[in-house]
């Protein structure tokens, strides 16, 4: 047995420490990024926050909408191959540039991502999803997609350690997905007691993908608009949320009416309530690592993402950042002891 010693640090253990700055609005800053994705040798742009692979959040709704403002959306794999027929034949122009098509490991994931890529060759993006992406079985199931689709960009994790990207961006990813325990409606932690403090994990795998060319996605753990800031501000390339985008018009779930109230019900996707749905029950050799919550019906998702836009243009405008590329330059992070006064909450 080994312990490490160094202390790992979440988005609650830090705050940004300000600077001067010659920027004189918020209005001036640019959140769009370019990346050239290793393995494709072609470019993406946009604005690299994306809704999670949920069935709750990663929708068609979701993505139509989060495409009109240049986000993305890694659409949940539960989708039927008809289904993506129906949604590709009415969706906007250039939709491509902003979904993945998500897919677990199986051999009839496999199957149907082949359906859906050949029904739909104009997709680019596939996102390789699994709650442990240090199985060898991920690592073949990788290297088998790349072989298949050579000219598609590959998202794939979750891992939290920075041999384990490079592993995976080796393998086939262009992109890795990183976080293991930090999501709001994740159980990991509390079931397994494995887990990696989510801006510690950020900062190591963005220094290790940086250094192959390849891209991460921070996954899991942002509940405000600064915690998305200081994922950037960490090294993420891109952030991917859940709970956040939970309980708007655009999101799936079961819409609750109690006392008046409306909620719109969120589940993690292994949840005992995600695998009632699509597994046909909790299989008895794993116990669910997910919970299942109400969250308050918030209406139309564009005002939250201009909450979210928002916040993080005043982050790079109280650093002196003028694009969100420039943000992590510009971050000095302090420790903290302390977050938000909490009187009026
Ligand atoms: P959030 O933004 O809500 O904090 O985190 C979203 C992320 O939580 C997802 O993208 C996914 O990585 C993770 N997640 C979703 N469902 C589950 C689950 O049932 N169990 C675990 N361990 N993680 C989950």
């Amino acid at each position: 047995m080994r312990i490490e010693t160094d202390l790992k640090l979440g988005f609650k253990d830090v705050m940004f420490r300000p600077k001067r700055s010659t920027l004189k609005s918020r209005a001036q800053v640019d959140l769009k990024r370019t990346f050239r994705l290793m393995h494709t040798d072609t470019e993406w742009t946009g604005i690299p926050i994306m809704a999670a692979n949920m069935d709750t959040v990663g929708t068609f709704e979701m993505a139509a909408t989060l495409a009109e403002h240049n986000l993305f959306t890694a659409i949940h794999k539960h989708y039927t191959a008809e289904e993506w027929r129906t949604f590709i034949a009415s969706a906007p122009k250039g939709i491509e540039n902003h979904i993945a098509v998500s897919t677990g490991t199986g051999e009839a994931d496999f199957k149907k991502l082949i359906t859906i890529k050949n029904e739909n060759p104009q997709l680019r993006f596939i996102c390789i999803d699994v709650a442990n992406g240090y199985s060898e079985h991920f690592v073949t199931f990788l290297k088998k997609t790349r072989e298949q689709f050579s000219d598609k960009v590959i998202i794939a994790g979750n891992v939290v350690t920075g041999e384990m990207v490079e592993e995976l961006l080796l393998a086939g990813a262009d992109i890795v997905k990183v976080g293991i325990g930090p999501g709001s409606v994740c159980t990991t932690r509390v079931k397994t007691g494995v887990g990696y403090p989510q801006l510690s994990a950020i900062i190591e795998c963005a220094d290790a993908a940086h250094g192959l060319g390849g891209q991460i996605i921070s996954d899991g753990g942002c509940a405000t608009p600064g915690d998305v800031s200081k994922a950037f501000g960490a090294g993420a390339d891109f952030v991917m949320l859940g709970g956040m985008l939970a309980g708007h018009d655009e999101s799936g779930g079961e819409t609750i009416e109690r006392d008046g109230k409306t909620y719109r019900q969120f589940y993690g996707m292994s949840s005992s309530t995600a695998m009632n749905k699509h597994a046909g029950g909790v299989a008895n050799y794993r116990a669910s690592e997910g919970k299942t919550v109400e969250v308050p019906y918030r209406g139309a998702v564009e005002h939250t993402l201009s909450d979210i836009l928002g916040g993080v243009r005043s982050t790079c405008t109280y650093v002196g950042a003028a694009t969100l590329k420039e943000l992590t330059k510009r971050t000095t992070f302090i420790r903290v002891a302390e977050q938000e006064n909490r009187v009026y909450t």
